[in-house]
């Protein structure tokens, strides 16, 4: 696996792609804009410029943008779903232009309607989305959540249903969040309940269309449905089961985010470490 992490565009787009380089990253994230804010203002030719230049000079790295947490195409909530088809729309046009292939999101939250009713809309709005913006290269990775709340998106069996219904292989992919997949009751830990879950992933989905991970530790318990993130070794799902994901063979391309802050210089430490633990590939 590409070790990487979700670093800060302070100062600027272009800053991302320097911080993941000064930190040795293999791969990074970024947010491509205040993803606390529904608007936001469309990139100028300056900072496209700026960052593909950055980019460029700093090692072409694997980049994901994840979208805003604001979004929930799930919504029973006509206007809410709409306003999030068009901001993730934008979001894909925002990728497009900075040359970054997936932007990761939450499938969102069926509020109350039922599991039913939220995969329904969730799909309904994945389709919308598409058909907006046809010419694009940039597709979607949807993540796999923890099941808090009235969260979709925890169980396998709902992401393989978004995609059987969108039906859009090259724009639409997942990205395996370790530390939601633990708290949603997936049992990481155990070289069994790895092989288990993998089986069933490759069963359900395909192993084809896993093409990211977000490497969390996980504070809560198996099945604790508590998305909380530890560092890579620091949580329940433990150094070992990380190194048996790290060095797995069919996952070597893919890029790994570690999705806690950390100060730069802390962060090239972490990155050395979590390389040391994956040893050379
Ligand atoms: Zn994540
Ligand atoms: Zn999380």
């Amino acid at each position: 696996m590409l070790i990487g992490a979700h670093v800060s565009i302070q100062g600027g787009l272009h800053e991302g792609a320097v911080r993941a380089a000064a930190s040795k990253c293999e791969c990074f994230q970024i947010f491509s804009r205040n993803q606390r804010q529904w608007i936001a203002p469309p990139l100028t030719d300056e900072q496209i410029k700026s960052y593909r230049k950055a980019w460029t000079k700093n090692g072409r790295l694997p980049v994901l943008i994840h979208d805003s947490y604001l979004n929930n195409l799930s919504s029973p909530d006509d206007n809410l779903r709409a306003k999030s088809c068009n901001a993730l729309a934008e979001e894909l046009k925002r990728a497009e232009a900075l040359g970054v292939r997936w932007v990761v999101i939450h499938p969102g939250s069926h509020r109350g309607a039922g599991e039913k009713a939220g995969l329904a809309h969730c799909a309904k709005s994945l389709k919308w989305i598409f058909k907006q913006t046809l010419r694009l290269k940039s597709g979607i990775l949807l993540e796999t959540t923890a099941g808090q709340g009235n969260g979709i998106g925890h169980k396998l069996e709902h992401l393989a249903f978004l995609l059987e219904h969108v039906r859009n292989a090259k724009r639409l992919a997942i990205c395996a969040d370790t530390c939601h997949l633990f708290a949603a009751g997936y049992d990481l830990k155990s070289k069994r309940g790895a092989d288990a879950f993998w089986n069933e992933f490759d069963s359900l989905i395909g192993l084809a269309r896993l093409k990211a991970f977000h490497m969390n530790d996980s504070i809560g318990e198996l099945g604790s449905r508590l998305d909380r993130h530890a560092f890579i070794g620091e949580g329940q799902i433990g150094k070992t089961a990380f190194r048996r994901l790290l060095r797995d063979e069919r996952f070597a391309k893919l890029p790994g985010i570690m999705e806690i802050p950390r100060w730069d210089d802390e962060l090239t430490r972490t990155v050395a470490d979590i390389k040391k633990l994956r040893g050379k590939i």
